[in-house]
């Protein structure tokens, strides 16, 4: 049986730099080839933090891209996905067949630059909001949740491979050392992952509470990342080479600089926040020629990895349910990004919450 769904919605719409509102919208009516789904939980994600504080994207828009929910309405043309079905979102899916898609650029792909999941406006996630609506070219990106499984679970999909991608491009060798440089969310996923490979991980973070966490996630050590013997530290564990790898996850200058340093010789450096265009650095070339070191970066979601990372999280082999610290309702998104933006000790990963 149809569900009964309403006309309008409540959903905070971004209007211009930090400024958030709670309005009433229309409920986004589907094509054919479409579906709606009604949210349960949607992940608080950096980039959406910074876009709301920085004014990166035109106003309006519903953001919100780490969405889990039930589907509520299924277009006439659409198959092998019903009404109840509790599923998890990919907002950005990529065509597969372009010239990008072959190398397996998913990233870079011009259908994959496009969001394919939207509550009105101009297409930007929509999981700030009571109802979403998949585009046809983002069907694909739905994944069914297990019964046994969590909506936020679910909502931990998208992060998670973002992650699992990064670690791929690394290219590492078994027992091959890494330093995790931010130890947030994203940087605890890296130690949990990386250690699950057999990698040797060491955290580095500013705060305290967080170098307890990252060991807790898989570090063999972790140290502040203004600790000036680092460097010594590092060399001292690994027989005096460097890192295999370092892994920036937040996009402090120093941190890159640093890096260098950390790195062993033929080493990579990959920057995985350094999403600001504009940012410019120098940098001493010949770390990059005479000593083979390479900087490489990972941004989004890899399509190839979905059943994988779907596999990981579901048979909770990567527990996921332990980074969530707090949920707010939707009313109180403002503050759940103004959490999140502050990297406070206590908090992880933050959820806004469309249902009561
Ligand atoms: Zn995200
Ligand atoms: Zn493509």
């Amino acid at each position: 049986m149809e569900p009964r769904i309403p006309r309008e919605m409540r959903a905070v719409v971004y209007r211009g730099p930090n400024d958030l509102r709670l309005e009433q919208v229309p409920v986004p009516r589907i094509g054919r080839n479409e579906i709606l789904v009604r949210v349960a939980t949607c992940g608080v994600c950096p980039t959406d933090i910074k876009k709301i504080q920085t004014g990166s994207v035109p106003p309006p828009r519903i953001l919100g891209h780490e969405t889990a929910g039930t589907v509520v309405r299924v277009g006439s043309g659409v198959t092998g996905i019903r009404i109840a079905d509790r599923v998890a979102l990919h907002h950005h899916v990529p065509c597969g067949t372009c010239h990008f898609c072959v190398h397996g650029d998913f990233a870079q792909c011009a259908t994959y630059l496009r969001t394919g999941v939207t509550a009105g406006f101009e297409p930007a996630g929509g999981g700030y909001a009571e109802y979403v609506k998949v585009l046809p070219f983002c069907l694909p990106g739905v994944v069914r949740i297990p019964s046994r499984n969590t909506f936020e679970e679910g909502a931990l999909l998208e992060p998670v491979n973002t992650v699992l991608k990064a670690v791929r491009r690394l290219g590492l060798h078994h027992g091959d050392s890494v330093v995790v440089v931010g130890q947030g969310p994203i940087g605890l996923l890296f130690n949990r992952i990386l250690a699950l490979h057999g990698q040797q991980v060491f955290g580095t973070d500013l705060v305290g509470r967080r170098r307890l966490l990252g060991r807790t996630w898989g570090a063999a050590a972790t140290w502040d990342g203004g600790d000036p013997g680092l460097a010594e530290r590092i060399r001292r564990r690994t027989r005096g080479r460097g890192a295999d790898a370092v892994v920036l996850t937040v996009p402090q200058e120093g941190a890159f600089h640093s890096a260098f340093d950390l790195v062993r010789r033929g080493g990579r450096i990959l920057l995985f926040a350094h999403t600001l265009r504009g940012h410019r650095t120098p940098t001493d070339l010949s770390t990059l020629c005479v000593d083979e070191k390479t900087v490489l970066g990972s941004y989004s979601s890899d399509f190839s990895l979905q059943r994988e990372v779907a596999r990981r999280v579901f048979s909770r082999r990567l527990d996921v349910r332990p980074l969530v610290t707090h949920r707010f309702p939707l009313e109180r998104t403002s503050e759940a990004i103004a959490l999140a933006a502050s990297a406070s000790p206590e908090s992880l990963k933050i959820l806004v919450e469309a249902q009561p």
